[in-house]
């Protein structure tokens, strides 16, 4: 009879979410640090909105027909009985603050970034998880097209600083509430002809609003949207007026761009102005951004009449295509052998580090020998060597790794060396 207890099983991450590691995390620090030193550049500031919001922000801002709303919230009711959503997007939290802060009566401009993750009950595959991180960038009371250009350069900059090649940028108007109207009973017309060839999601679309079929990935539904009428033909004055000088500006700005008709994306907020950046380098889940228009949110929700427009960049996507290396940090390591070494090894840790040199002394009672083999595994820089004798003269050795030169001085004289050669 065996006497073994059973194996514990291992506690695993939830399922379309990951963990992001020491060694890649590096890439994501490199990525935040570009975008917020370019967003603030332009004129942007952060905004921190918190991570669970009421969950009729998202249905009445993210729209009762879309896809996130109507399967993909992670939504709970807590213990005072209150709704509550793991925010699926950003852009309604937004919304939301100036409304409840009254930002727009302060001089500063309206314009905001964040970076953080959001949730969203998905079928996890390569590029989409349950919970991922945007970049999300959104601008208030700003109604010219030259700021719907100047977000897309912006957003073009962005990922050509970060070394992005072979993206697309696709652009569209998707009209507003005057002119798209007819729009939807025209392509509602057309849907309902061919709604045997649709699938069920995009049967039930036909009612509730024919352009998420547009959104749908299943062939069929592609090779009849493919079919149906473009909305280009249908926008009103304003609209059209609108979507020709933001093509002009974006000429103005330099950037290329093709003109998408049937990019509607897959929020129900978008007025006018849709546009999302797409890379070959992605598969399935090519669009590394998606933004737009969405000037009738602040209203509805009951705030000042601002138009708007923003967009969000997808952080695994980007990292997922991104060939940059971050720098590896140079670091001292501080060997010490026994009592008194460990004690005078703290104090220069403290030392250099208030000095502006990452220094590294680990607690593990390893011998000397076996510490420098360390320090050489890790890519310290510099090892520094405290041993009883050491202390005796006040005399310590630095060794420069790269050379194998080692000089012996007192600390001050030694932290001149590192800074020297740093
Ligand atoms: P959306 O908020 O749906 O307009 O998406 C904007 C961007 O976020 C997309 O272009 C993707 O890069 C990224 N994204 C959206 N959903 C997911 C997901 N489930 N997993 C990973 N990235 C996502």
């Amino acid at each position: 009879m065996s006497t073994s207890t059973p194996a514990k099983k291992e506690i695993a991450a939830i399922k379309g979410t990951k963990d992001i590691l020491p060694g890649e995390v590096g890439i994501w620090q490199k990525v935040e640090a570009e975008a917020k030193g370019l967003f603030e550049f332009y004129g942007y500031r952060e905004l921190r909105a918190p991570v669970f919001e009421a969950t009729d922000l998202f249905e009445k801002g993210t729209g009762e027909t879309t896809d996130i709303v109507t399967k993909e919230m992670y939504t709970f009711t807590d213990k005072g009985g209150r709704s509550i959503t793991l925010r699926p997007e950003y852009t309604p939290s937004v919304a939301r603050a100036i409304i409840e802060h009254r930002l727009y009566l302060q001089p500063d401009p309206l314009r905001f970034y964040f970076i953080g993750p959001m949730f969203r009950y998905d079928k996890p595959q390569k590029g989409r998880y349950r919970q991922f991180h945007q970049v999300d960038v959104e601008v208030f009371g700003e109604k010219d097209p030259a700021i719907d250009a100047e977000i897309v350069e912006m957003a073009d900059t962005l990922l050509k600083n970060l070394g992005v090649q072979n993206a697309e940028t696709l652009v569209n108007s998707v009209g507003c509430r005057a002119c798209r109207p007819a729009y939807s009973k025209d392509l509602r017309a057309h849907a309902e002809k061919v709604r045997d060839l649709l699938c069920p999601d995009c049967q039930r679309k036909i009612a509730t609003n024919p352009l998420r079929i547009f959104d749908c990935k299943v062939e069929s539904c592609r090779e009849q949207a493919a079919r149906f009428p473009k909305i280009s033909s249908y926008l009103c004055r304003e609209c059209r007026d609108h979507f020709t000088k933001f093509c002009s500006y974006l000429d103005l700005f330099g950037i290329p761009y093709k003109v998408e008709p049937n990019l509607v994306r897959g929020l129900d907020y978008y007025t006018k102005t849709t546009f999302e950046i797409v890379s070959s380098g992605l598969g399935a889940q090519n669009a590394l951004l998606g933004g737009g228009r969405y000037d009738d949110m602040m209203k509805d929700f009951g705030g000042p009449d601002l138009s708007a427009i923003g967009f969000a960049l997808g952080m695994e996507r980007l990292i997922s295509i991104l060939k940059i290396k971050p720098e590896k940090s140079k670091f001292l390591y501080i060997a010490t052998l026994g009592e008194a070494a460990k004690t005078k090894g703290i104090e220069f840790a403290r030392f250099f580090r208030r000095q502006g040199v990452e220094s590294l002394i680990e607690f593990v009672g390893r011998s000397l020998k076996n510490q420098m083999s360390r320090a050489n595994k890790l890519g310290a820089a510099w090892v520094l060597i405290v041993g009883e004798e050491e202390i005796r003269k006040g005399l310590y050795q630095l060794k420069d790794m790269a050379t194998g030169n080692q000089n012996e001085a007192k600390a001050e004289d030694l932290l001149k060396i590192i800074c020297d050669s740093a």
